[in-house]
């Protein structure tokens, strides 16, 4: 694997790749990697020839009071852990590779599904997103990028901007991997103390309860809400930013349960800021006649 921080050393290497017909996959991260994006870069593996990684902590997508300084990095592990996993290339720009002076261009949609939910707790979070997906889509070139349904809003907002800009490659999402108890791996684990990280599993809790209420018939979203509520409140070291119900692909909240829904959360667990999300599709099924 190489590792490089220079735009155009990038370039070079992947217009050698394509030149020779082999398919580009990209996976962008912010690093402190962990089993969920060594699965996205597993995913890239099999559905491409090449794959680039990067690892920059974007600053425009932190909102001032947000853990932009304290993020975690650890470039040398993740250069480990993807050379171990077949990574072919490691992108490590420094923020002015990726914004030069007076760069003042930013990348934003103007609706659904970049409203309510992330967008209304995080202002600004979803523009800093858009763009620096589209700058890095720009430098790399990929045939296809892999992200995760962990950020299921973010991945909504990213299939929405590939489609809205004609851009030529394909966005393929990977499932949410998981600790054996159900709290979906985040690079913020980290922050964790081992009381917080008990109460963590309270998202999981929630969400596998909302799903077994639908499993059993339930499709009224206000009462399966109610329900996510009252288990996230019920762990005194939660502090609940939203529990929903929305359609998949707009991300706007349903009043019946029907189709292809997104069950999101987001909770503080003391000072750290979890989310998490459940994908379900259900059938569109009359009531049965009499
Ligand atoms: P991040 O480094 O947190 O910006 O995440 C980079 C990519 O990894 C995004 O596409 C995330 O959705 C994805 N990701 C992060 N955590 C997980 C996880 N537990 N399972 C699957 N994908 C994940």
């Amino acid at each position: 694997m190489v590792t490089v921080a220079a735009a155009e050393d990038l370039r070079r290497i992947i217009t050698n790749w394509r030149d020779a017909g082999e398919r580009v996959g990209f996976v962008p991260t912010m690093g402190a990697l962990h089993e969920g994006h060594l699965a996205l870069v597993r995913r890239a593996r099999e559905l491409a020839d090449r794959v680039v990684v990067s690892v920059f902590v974007n600053p425009t997508q932190f909102g001032p009071d947000e853990d932009f300084e304290l993020y975690p990095r650890d470039a040398n592990r993740d250069a480990v852990l993807l050379a171990d996993e077949g990574a072919d290339l490691l992108f490590l720009p420094e923020v002015a590779t990726i914004y030069p002076d007076g760069a003042v261009t930013r990348v934003r949609l103007a609706g659904p599904p970049a409203t309510g939910l992330e967008a209304a707790h995080r202002p600004g979070h979803f523009e800093g997103v858009a763009t620096v997906v589209t700058l890095l889509f720009e430098i790399v070139r990929p045939d296809l990028a892999v992200f995760g349904e962990k950020d299921a809003q973010q991945l909504a907002v990213v299939r929405r901007l590939v489609r809205d800009l004609h851009l030529p490659l394909e966005i393929v999402g990977h499932p949410t991997v998981r600790e054996a108890d159900g709290l979906a791996m985040s690079s913020r684990d980290a922050y964790l103390s081992p009381p917080e990280r008990r109460a963590a599993t309270v998202l999981h809790r929630a969400l596998s309860a909302a799903r077994d209420a639908i499993e059993g018939g339930e499709r009224e979203a206000i009462t399966v809400r109610r329900r996510m509520r009252e288990i996230l409140e019920s762990e005194s070291l939660a502090a609940i930013d939203y529990a929903d119900v929305v359609d998949a692909e707009t991300f706007e909240p349903v009043t019946r349960i029907r189709g292809r829904v997104v069950l999101p959360l987001a909770a503080h667990i003391g000072k750290t800021r979890l989310i998490d999300n459940i994908h379900l599709e259900v059938a569109n099924a009359t009531s049965p006649s009499s």
